[in-house]
């Protein structure tokens, strides 16, 4: 590849942050508390880590790196492994959720701010690092969120800080731009250090294709594609990127490309601008990395690169070459729903300020332009000012059992660099609540403290550790790996084939004796992995191969963490008279009674959390069409679309939820909220 020549690699003395390496260095070991910022390709996330290594950090601990993606944390522990002419694992190395890629020898760690945050529940003051460096704060993501508070926590207790370690913990912010300030505020103060940035000029260009009252994906999807074609036919040489929302789209589009720019005729269609092709790379969060390492490679001569991707081409990666921006002007977003009282990922307009970071993409290295397919309409009625930090927005169940578990106890005081409404603690409190995590006081169960251990939805993780107490595990464990695993089931384009997956599908489902989705999840599981060549296996019933292997490396980790906990405390134990069936039913029931609908007319369901939502049945699920024969349903999750539909779906009896039902209603937040203002 084009990184083992070492002319690529001393690019990295080109870069804008080289000039200040001495200055970097003696500012970590001046402060406990460090703010850098600069522009996006600056050097930041594959350079300081370097620097800090050179200046011989590692001599007191691991030099840390967090970033909010896991795809970032992988593909740049690479990219630096490389740099420092090492195998990956070896001094650099990388930890994210179910894949951990470190030894003993790993002194430059990139993991996603999860581990990080799941590392301080096992050890508070981080003993075993020297340096922490939060990288891409500017993004607002939850954890690190936390983390900010969590560290100023730590750090501004000094003996609470200087217990268990030999020398004190150094933690440098990294952020792209935006609110250095409010964070220097934030950490008390602390030096702000900006590495003065290159940009050139980038030229920004609306449509009026999407208007303030369109919004479907077809149509921006469509848009994005003739668009790419336009400045591919009319613009000089230089590389392309589109930001698009999520894999599905992102496939669509290049397929739509592939087939379009097959029929160019570059003698006429495409003078004088030294392209002769066009290569097409798509780039998404679950892609297996060797494909992700492809869009770094600069294109072959008369090549022009085009690469569809998702926000993580807006700040956590950089791609050497880009000269123009076509911006859907969209984004996925996990937003909590207040309607159905759940988070629910769903297609939102960006900010204005992500729109400026996505055209920025176009200006690294020479003038470029920018492509918008919205209207300035849309610009105005639409989009917002900035995005609204993830804290504020989603479900604080996880990290608040975190925080009780590191003994906040008032998560209501805990340092917030941006405070999340008092409804939504008040909620994940009720939540936890409901599933016994905490007591009525706020005070965290024996069961709370097995729940945190797995890096789990806490739902599914009380289904799970029920399982557990009534010895059946081996039911809820492959089913646990199933739903952390994206994209099992293979949905072709093509309508004939369509048919004949559904039918597989179906089959697989009907196999497993009771039919609904979680015995699916499990039916598949088992089969495959008893099928003398599972590969082949999976082609044949319309099954991702590459995700049913990370679901049984997942499966895996959880059984260890459960074999741990088993082994470590006294696990409590239950017995339970009854069929397989049943029992596994009745563990689901467990962790979902929160998560349950009963069908009140034809096909519409009616949840009984409180918000009384109407909902119906997923088409993906098995039970779809069967919706006569139902009464009691649980369900994973939520998909609005004009609907509101329940995806993964498990019929139940009725007394087996009677007990746990009262529990949604009864609990009096105040209470709960009493005790965490203590
Ligand atoms: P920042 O964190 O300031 O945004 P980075 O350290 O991510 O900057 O990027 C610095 C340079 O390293 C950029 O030119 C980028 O293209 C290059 N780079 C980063 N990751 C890779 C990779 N995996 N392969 C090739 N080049 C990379
Ligand atoms: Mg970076």
């Amino acid at each position: 590849t084009k990184w083992d020549t070492k002319g690529d690699l001393d690019e990295s003395k080109n870069l804008p942050i080289y000039q200040h390496k001495a200055t970097l260095q003696q500012a970590v070991k001046d402060n406990s508390f460090l703010v850098v910022t600069g522009e996006t390709g600056s050097g930041k996330t594959t350079q300081l880590p370097q620097y800090l290594h050179q200046a011989g950090f590692w001599s007191n601990g691991k030099i840390g790196i967090t970033q909010p993606r896991r795809v970032a944390a992988i593909t740049v522990a690479q990219r630096v492994s490389q740099e420092m002419h090492c195998s990956l694992g070896r001094e650099v190395g990388y930890q994210v959720r179910f894949d951990d890629c470190t030894t003993q020898d790993t002194v430059v760690k990139y993991m996603t701010d999860g581990c990080l945050l799941r590392e301080i529940l096992a050890d508070p003051v981080l003993s075993q690092y020297s340096v922490v460096i939060l990288d891409e704060a500017h993004e607002r993501s939850l954890n690190t969120d936390i983390l900010l508070g969590l560290l100023k926590q730590t750090l501004s207790s000094p003996d609470k800080a200087s217990k268990g370690r030999c020398v004190p913990l150094k933690v440098v912010v990294m952020s792209a731009t935006l609110e250095t300030d409010k964070l220097s505020v934030f950490l008390g103060g602390c030096p702000v250090f900006t590495i003065p940035g290159r940009t050139f000029p980038v030229t920004s260009k609306f449509s009026c294709a999407i208007g303030p009252k369109d919004t479907e994906s077809s149509v921006y999807v469509k848009e994005v594609v003739k668009v790419a074609l336009d400045v591919h036919t009319s613009e000089m040489a230089g590389d392309i990127l589109v930001f698009l929302t999520g894999q599905s789209e992102i496939e669509k589009a290049c397929d739509m490309l592939y087939e379009k720019a097959e029929s160019i005729d570059y003698r006429y269609d495409v003078q004088d601008h030294k392209v002769e092709g066009l290569l097409i790379l798509p780039l998404y969060g679950s892609m297996p990395t060797d494909q992700q390492k492809q869009i770094f490679q600069p294109p072959p001569p008369g090549i022009r690169k085009c690469v569809v991707a998702t926000n993580i081409a807006a700040t956590s990666l950089t791609i050497n070459g880009i000269k123009y921006i076509v911006d859907s002007g969209f984004v996925k977003q996990l937003n909590h729903n207040s309607r159905v009282g759940m988070d629910i990922l769903e297609v939102v307009p960006i900010s204005k300020s992500e729109a400026l970071q996505r055209a920025g993409r176009a200006g690294r290295t020479s003038a470029g332009k920018c492509f918008r397919i919205y209207s300035p309409a849309f610009w105005e009625k639409c989009m917002p000012e900035y995005t609204v930090p993830e804290i504020q927005r989603t479900s604080l169940t996880a990290v608040i059992l975190t925080l009780k578990c590191l003994g906040v106890h008032d998560v209501i005081r805990f340092p917030y660099l941006d405070r999340p409404e008092e409804r939504f603690i008040l909620e994940a409190l009720k939540q936890l609540y409901q599933c016994d995590a905490i007591d009525r006081r706020g005070k965290v169960t024996r069961l709370g403290e097995l729940m945190v251990e797995f890096p789990l939805p806490p739902g599914l993780t009380r289904a799970l550790l029920q399982a557990a107490s009534l010895g059946c595990e081996d039911l809820l464990l492959p089913v646990a790996a199933m739903l952390s695993v994206e994209n099992i089931f293979i949905r072709p384009g093509h309508p004939e084939k369509q048919k004949e997956a559904d039918k597989k599908h179906r089959q697989l489902g009907v196999q497993a004796g009771s039919c609904n989705d979680f015995t699916m999840l499990l039916s598949v599981f088992e089969k495959c992995k008893a099928s003398d060549a599972p590969s082949a296996w999976c082609k044949d019933n319309y099954i991702h191969w590459r995700a049913l292997k990370s679901a049984f490396s997942v499966e895996t980790q959880l059984r260890e963490i459960l074999l741990r906990l088993q082994k470590k405390r006294d696990f409590p134990m239950e017995k339970f008279d009854g069929n397989k069936s049943e029992l596994f039913r009745r563990c689901l029931c467990t962790g979902y009674f929160t998560n349950v609908a009963r069908r009140s007319v034809g096909k519409v369901f009616c949840t009984m959390d409180g918000h009384g939502s109407m909902v119906h049945i997923h088409p993906s699920s098995t039970l779809f069409d069967q919706e006569a024969q139902l009464d009691w349903v649980i369900f994973h999750d939520l998909l609005v679309t004009s609907r509101i539909y329940i995806r993964t779906v498990c019929p139940i009896r009725y007394d087996w939820v009677k007990d746990l039902l009262p529990k949604l209603h009864e609990v009096d937040v105040y209470e709960l909220s009493s005790v965490a203002r203590e």
